[in-house]
């Protein structure tokens, strides 16, 4: 169970993960998780970084698609829409359904499938239940709730375990 807790990669930021990076390990499509992960909890729209990141990764021909556990419907379908691509609400991570949707809506084995995420306990272990690959990041709006940091703060340990880890250093993060 704890190799399903190891994240491949550690990144401070969505917009680190490069998409010669993604290439280099075999990547084909990215299963992304939707709060603080491309968007504050508190947003309804991902940022411009985010945007231009993802045509950065379709100039490569690797497709996206979100896989979220929220059941807030209006909130994701903004954000797809304005990003242009699938979503899926409702996953139940770390259940593995939402990414085998996510690796057979993009046309990629789960295997070529990237999952990125700011909780190892969903979106790092469904992913890796599903036969995918899975990056952690540091989630955004972490100033929002005091919870956010007590979840970081239990993941730390497995976030330590991940294979290549390209995090900026944060404070208490
Ligand atoms: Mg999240």
């Amino acid at each position: 169970m704890f190799l399903r807790l190891r994240a491949d990669a550690e990144f401070y930021d969505v917009c680190d993960i490069s998409a010669e990076w993604l290439c280099a390990h075999g990547v084909r499509a990215v299963a992304l998780d939707m709060d603080n992960t491309i968007a504050k909890y508190s947003e309804n729209e991902p940022d411009a970084r985010v945007k231009a990141w993802l045509r950065s990764l379709e100039d490569v021909g690797i497709r996206a698609a979100i896989v979220s556990n929220t059941r807030r419907e209006a909130r994701v379908s903004a954000v797809a829409g304005v990003l242009g691509i699938p979503y899926r609400l409702g996953c139940r991570k770390p259940g593995k359904k939402g990414f085998l949707w996510a690796a057979k809506t993009l046309g990629v084995r789960p295997d070529e499938l990237l999952s990125i995420g700011d909780q190892i306990f969903t979106d790092v272990w469904g992913a890796k239940r599903a036969g995918c690959k899975a990056a952690i990041v540091y989630p955004r709006g972490m100033d929002e709730n005091p919870l956010f940091r007590l979840r970081r703060l239990a993941e730390r340990p497995f976030i330590a375990l991940s294979r290549e880890r390209y995090g900026r250093k944060v404070k208490n993060g």
